[in-house]
């Protein structure tokens, strides 16, 4: 029989997975509600409102609901390493997606395991992907080729970059970069949405800085080194990010993660988080989602 301590403790944001950063803000909430309630009311009740609401916070991991969404937003506007969420976390505007996007997604066309199979093929016949009975790897030189495009557009601003992953879609797909505004904004938020104009959200792609960086420089990559054609290049620049040894942003070396962290990590606070990522082990950015 699991205790009253158990049953009401919620696993997903206490012990280990207790996010500190959260956990402040929400101490911070807190004291500044019972400073009030003693200010305008009495002591004593402050006192057990705040007893009261320590206790939800150790059993639960948070007391204002919706705290995964907001605090690390929040959390990473506070000065101190104390508040840092290392970047990480995927701070998505309203209407944006959860995990990024493809420029391949632009051509739902294709049924997409017939799609994903003929891409393979593809990529194999022209000597990008190698196999063996062993596994499947990327072509050396065309991952050095790949990585020197990455840091040739890693410096380029958001503009810049739109324009690159624009002459790496299909023709007649449009790119805009989407910035949240308001105070929820965090500086290095930005997406960039590939559409075919029409304004119909159904058929937008919202793609992170560091996978439109991964994409655009694959296709250019594919451009040069192969005859590929462009709709090709445009599908196959989503399944190479699965190749990715090197962060697009960052240049940090990209690993396999489970991590679900509170609130921060690869993985991020929903219900239905992926388990497996591939994510930069220096700056967080999310790379490729495993489904
Ligand atoms: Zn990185």
């Amino acid at each position: 029989m699991p205790s009253l301590y158990e049953r009401l403790r919620n696993d997903d944001y206490t012990g280990e997975r207790r996010c500190w950063p959260c956990t402040a803000v929400n101490a911070a909430i807190l004291l500044a509600a019972c400073a009030g309630v003693a200010r305008r009311r009495s002591r004593s009740l402050a006192a057990a409102a705040g007893l009261g609401g320590a206790a939800v916070i150790a059993l639960r991991g948070y007391l204002v609901p919706y705290t995964p969404r907001f605090a690390p937003r929040l959390a990473s506007r506070l000065p101190g390493e104390f508040f840092d969420h290392g970047d990480t976390a995927p701070t998505s505007p309203p209407g944006a997606p959860e995990s990024s996007a493809s420029l391949g997604d632009a051509d739902d066309d294709d049924d997409e395991g017939e799609a994903g199979e003929e891409v393979l093929a593809a990529l194999l016949d022209a000597g990008v992907v190698l196999a063996d009975e062993q596994r499947v790897s990327l072509d050396d030189d065309f991952r050095a080729a790949w990585r020197d495009e990455m840091r040739d557009l890693r410096n380029r601003d958001d503009e810049a970059l739109a324009a690159a992953l624009r002459a790496a879609a299909p023709t007649g797909q449009e790119v805009d970069v989407v910035t949240p505004s308001g105070w929820l904004r965090q500086d290095d938020t930005r997406w960039f949405v590939v559409s075919d104009g029409s304004h119909d959200p159904a058929n937008e792609n919202w793609l992170s800085r560091p996978v439109a960086l991964s994409e655009a420089a694959a296709v250019r990559t594919l451009a040069d080194d192969t005859d590929l054609s462009e709709g090709r290049r445009a599908q196959a620049a989503g399944p190479l990010r699965t190749f990715l040894e090197r962060c697009p942003a960052c240049d940090g070396a990209v690993e396999e993660t489970t991590e679900v962290d509170c609130c921060g990590g690869p993985g991020g606070a929903s219900a239905d988080a992926p388990d497996e990522v591939l994510a930069c082990g220096d700056c967080g950015a999310r790379l490729y989602t495993f489904e």
